[in-house]
């Protein structure tokens, strides 16, 4: 029976984490009751600088159960940062981890399946939504776009598929190895390779509370996806100066044509136009190129990407898991 850590980033879920715990203690008990799970898995909340309760409450459900670990991050570095600090420290102890939201979102229902999937040999299992009836029209046309341009751009991953997954102890040692400091999980798994498996699964409404991913950190997060996996925008810039070269090349015969004809007009407005055309160029494409510039000045800085203030897990301690 392997040993399964929970992994659940919380920020700020003082609303739902209540509803959220007993879900995953009750499945995490049936789990280990039906002989699926070790006695010595957790459900691990990682808190990630939280500037509610939410510490408080993870706290209390650790006193109160041997089977919830806490982790707290001395401030809140993102969630994907706080789902690595949670897969690294889940590393020490677990066979495999399985990631979940906070919010109740992701079917707590299918856990079981991961497993069965891990014990078949799959060293990854990627958690995949059914459709997004739940969603906004907005959040739902935004998502889908962001993984087709993913795909397009020759960046590898799984189409609807979040942060719900499972990594074994290989997966989640070779995710060790990956020192980058912006990191983005769902391409990075990926690339490590291993045997992967797919459970399908509804996507719920947030059980409470409100989203902590608002449209800026949308944005950012699939700026982020892009730019850390493809070059492509750089060569898609190279080929637009190329075009503009020619098309300009063109203007220029255009321009010493109507010279010799004799009807050049001192074209003010085409050249305010073209000034206007081409600073805006070659603004957009200082920013691509400058965007990879500070890429690559947060990765020599290499600071680290969490910094952990407290851990609580009993598996340091050894007190037995009560069957009830
Ligand atoms: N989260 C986090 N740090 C952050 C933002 C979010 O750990 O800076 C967690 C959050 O608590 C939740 C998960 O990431 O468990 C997904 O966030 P949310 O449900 O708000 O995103 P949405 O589902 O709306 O995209
Ligand atoms: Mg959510």
């Amino acid at each position: 029976m392997p040993v399964v850590y929970i992994v659940v980033p919380c920020y700020n879920e003082q609303e739902v984490l209540p509803k959220t715990n007993k879900r995953l203690l009750d499945k995490l008990v049936s789990l280990i009751d039906s002989g699926q799970a070790d006695e010595k898995s957790r459900i691990l909340y990682v808190d990630d600088g939280s500037s509610d309760t939410t510490w408080e409450l993870i706290t209390r459900f650790h006193n109160e159960s041997p089977l919830v670990s806490g982790l707290k991050l001395a401030r809140n570095a993102g969630h994907q940062n706080a789902l690595l600090a949670g897969l690294m420290a889940a590393r020490e102890s677990a066979d495999c981890a399985i990631s979940l939201d906070a919010d109740l979102q992701d079917d707590v229902e299918v856990l079981g399946e991961f497993i069965k999937q891990y014990m078949q040999g799959c060293e990854v299992v990627y958690g995949v939504r059914k459709k997004r009836a739940t969603d906004t029209f907005f959040k739902r046309f935004t998502a889908e776009s962001f993984y087709k341009i993913m795909n397009h751009l020759g960046i590898d991953i799984v189409f609807n598929h979040a942060d719900y997954r499972l990594m074994g102890k290989r997966a989640l040692d070779a995710l060790h190895e990956y020192r980058e400091v912006n990191i983005f999980l769902r391409g990075i798994v990926p690339m490590i390779g291993f045997k992967s498996g797919t459970v399908y699964y509804e996507r719920h409404e947030r059980a409470a509370g409100v989203s902590k991913y608002p449209l800026k950190k949308m944005l950012s997060f699939a700026l982020e996806g892009i730019t850390s996996f493809s070059v492509r925008p750089l060569k898609i810039i190279s080929n637009l100066g190329i075009v503009i070269s020619l098309l300009s090349v063109l203007g220029l015969l255009y321009a010493l044509v109507s010279y010799f004809a004799g009807v050049a007009v001192p074209g003010w407005t085409a050249i305010v136009a073209s000034i206007w055309l081409l600073g805006g160029i070659q603004l957009l494409c200082i920013g691509v190129v400058g965007g990879y510039i500070g890429k690559i000045y947060s990765e020599v800085k290499n600071r680290p990407r969490y910094i952990i203030e407290a851990y609580l897990d009993k598996n340091d301690s050894s007190i037995p898991y009560i069957k009830n």
